[in-house]
């Protein structure tokens, strides 16, 4: 299964793509766990990054590129893998399709995550993360077993520096601009899916459609 995940900030992209990544056993590449980890890291791409990333803007296409054609080239992803967060521009969707065209390959299906601007407010306001192992929770909807700590490997949760009410208009502006230019490339494959519902009602509905292809 090569699948993308489509959906504003905070529509739950990176819960479903958790899950997915353990149901099908195939990789969840999310875009921007790769970017705050080289941020973390202080690597290059991170020292150039940082400021998009905080800001609420989009990092530039060149480096996004570079970023998941060389994922892409990994053996783990023969199997199949869920790309969240990327393509995020036309340029991008472009080269995602070419890149893939080279290894005889093709998205398999586009799922639109759609949810409502109050919730999303909401839910990315409550959000917070493991900085160890990217797990994704949320101060009232999915909380921790102890307040603050990861489940997982117990390190100590953070808010994202991008999670800030003031960041959030501008980072949603920036993905309906571009909605129409991604999905356009991927019109054939695409289907939307309600992410107002609980977690493991939206999985179903996409690991149906995704039951679905061809
Ligand atoms: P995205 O990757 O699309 O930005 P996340 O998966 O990080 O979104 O989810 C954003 C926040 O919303 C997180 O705090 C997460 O725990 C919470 N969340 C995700 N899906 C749901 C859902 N179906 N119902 C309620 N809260 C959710
Ligand atoms: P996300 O974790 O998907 O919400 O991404 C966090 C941030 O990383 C975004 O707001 C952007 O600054 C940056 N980012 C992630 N993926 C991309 C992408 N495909 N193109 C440009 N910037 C990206």
């Amino acid at each position: 299964m090569r699948l993308l995940l489509i959906g504003p900030p905070g529509a739950g992209k990176g819960t479903q793509a958790q899950k997915l990544s353990k149901f099908y056993g195939i990789p969840h590449i999310s875009t921007g766990d790769i970017l705050r980890e080289a941020i973390r890291n202080g690597t290059p791409v991170g020292a150039r990054a940082q400021f998009f990333v905080e800001s609420g803007g989009l990092v530039p296409d060149d480096v996004m590129i570079q970023i998941v054609v060389e994922r892409l080239s990994q053996s783990d992803v023969e199997k199949g893998f869920i790309l969240d967060g990327f393509p995020r521009t036309d340029a991008q969707a472009m080269v995602l399709i070419e890149a893939l065209k080279v290894m005889n390959k093709s998205i398999q299906k586009a799922i639109v995550l759609k949810c409502p601007d109050a919730v999303i407010l909401d839910r990315i306001c409550g959000r917070r993360i493991c900085p160890q192992c990217n797990a994704v929770y949320h101060i009232i909807n999915q909380q921790p077993r102890i307040i603050g700590i990861c489940d997982h490997d117990g390190t100590a949760l953070i808010q994202r520096e991008d999670d800030m009410e003031s960041r959030i208009a501008r980072r949603l502006a920036k993905y309906y601009n571009a909605l129409d230019s991604i999905t356009r490339h991927f019109s054939d494959i695409l289907e939307d899916v309600d992410a107002n519902q609980p977690p493991d009602d939206v999985f179903a509905n996409i690991s149906g459609s995704c039951s679905r292809v061809a």
